[in-house]
């Protein structure tokens, strides 16, 4: 049987649940579709949970600083936990190189409104105590990032949308699209159990999205690498900022590393490997804790006596140029992407759902035009322009 709603989104992961929510919230009839047996099983999971607006890509900041706005709201909205954390981030410095790139990026960052400033050895060593003194330059501080639980996010955001009149069906796959005029209009989805129709489609379905785009004729590039991360038994609260150390490591395998530690104690950790995994694998390697225990321990020593309980591994969905692609390509009608959320698409989530939403409901983007159109599908994905701080 076809069931007809107003949109339908492909995916209730980091990007779906919170675009439903928004749709919902604007009398939208909406139905979310995912493989997995719930919201977040992706790869919204596999997140650390992060959260910052402090990017050196315009459209990321200002996405980005809604993503905030409304994960800080949100229990006082919603009355609901996820996990908040409001203790900024910093990324300590050791070396000219780190401290140029940080330093470059500066002024775009204020310009932006953020609150980000650059400190001198002695102010670094306050905001994370215990850290190692040797060779410390200094750092950049943001105080207004933090991170957040996606597990928990996940589950609000669907609870929510729930309640404003959206559907979720979990445990079936969308399969093709129902398009119109050689593909030009996309009318609808076909999945693994039925067919629905909709006047908007959102594709939000993470490592896949690109699968769901030859669908509608579209060749995005989006491709999945994998990561690991784990994470500790909890212990008293002493660090309030993520980290982020940007110097390779002495190892020779990783390129940067990142933590910080949860609302509820543990420590919670990430390497970006210098040759990327492309692919599916989730597997966890034997190389990861040794490399990744030493630099935790070789930036803040006293963090030797921690407990690891959990190891992970999850994909980024990587695009050429490492910036997400959100909007509608113009070849195509009813058809949005909220896709390629590299290594950010927790943090991204939220903002890309509310300019989504006002997208398709309104016909224009919340943030400014101009800057949300460096998102855009139709871009050249190969000009060679990179972000700087991915
Ligand atoms: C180790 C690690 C640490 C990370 N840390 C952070 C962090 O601190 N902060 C941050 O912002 N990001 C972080 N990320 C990145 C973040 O996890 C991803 O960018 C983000 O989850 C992608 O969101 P998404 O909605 O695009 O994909 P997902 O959350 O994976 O959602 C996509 C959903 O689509 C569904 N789907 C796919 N195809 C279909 C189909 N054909 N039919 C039905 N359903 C389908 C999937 O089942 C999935 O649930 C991290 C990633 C890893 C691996």
């Amino acid at each position: 049987m076809t069931k007809n709603y107003d949109v339908i989104v492909i995916g209730a992961g980091s990007v779906g649940t919170p675009t439903a929510y928004f749709l919902a919230k604007e009398g939208l009839k909406v139905l979310v579709i995912d493989e997995l047996a719930s919201s977040g099983q992706g790869q919204n999971k596999a997140a650390i949970g992060g959260v910052r607006a402090t990017h050196s890509d315009p459209a990321k900041i200002q996405i980005c600083l809604q993503s905030l706005d409304i994960f800080t709201k949100w229990k006082k909205n919603t009355g609901t936990d996820i996990g908040w954390k409001g203790g900024g981030y910093s990324f300590p410095v050791y070396r000219e190189t780190e401290e140029k790139i940080l330093k470059s990026i500066l002024p775009i960052q204020k310009k932006s409104g953020l609150e980000i400033d650059w400190y001198e050895s002695n102010k670094i060593k306050k905001i994370i105590p215990g850290i190692n003194k040797k060779g410390l330059i200094g750092g950049t501080y943001s105080p207004n990032d933090g991170q957040v639980s996606p597990l928990l996010a996940s589950e609000s955001f669907t609870n929510e949308a729930v309640k404003l009149g959206a559907e979720f069906r979990y445990k079936e796959s969308v399969i093709d699209l129902i398009t119109e005029k050689d593909k030009s209009i996309v009318k609808g989805v076909k999945t693994s159990k039925g067919t629905y129709k909709a006047d908007s489609v959102v594709n939000a379905a993470g490592a896949h999205a690109s699968d769901i785009c030859k669908m509608a004729g579209l060749d995005i590039p989006v491709n999945p690498d994998s990561h690991e991360a784990g994470i500790t038994t909890p212990v008293k609260d002493f660090l309030d900022p993520l980290i982020v150390d940007l110097r390779p490591g002495p190892e020779g395998k990783t390129a940067n590393f990142y933590f910080g530690q949860c609302s509820e104690g543990q420590i919670i950790f990430c390497y970006t490997p210098i040759k990327i995994f492309p692919g599916e694998d989730r597997d966890s390697t034997s190389e990861f804790m040794p490399i990744m225990a030493r630099r935790l321990v070789n930036l803040i020593p006293r963090l030797k006596n921690l407990t690891i309980r959990r190891i992970w591994r999850g994909l980024y969905p990587m695009t050429p140029d490492g910036i997400a692609v959100v909007g509608k390509p113009s070849s195509v009608e009813g058809f949005y992407l909220g896709i390629g959320m590299c290594g950010q698409g927790f943090m991204m989530g939220p903002g890309v759902g509310k300019n989504l939403s006002n997208l398709i409901s309104k016909g224009k983007p919340c943030i400014d035009k101009n800057v949300f159109d460096l998102l855009s599908p139709d871009r050249d994905f190969y000009s060679g322009k990179k972000e700087a701080l991915k």
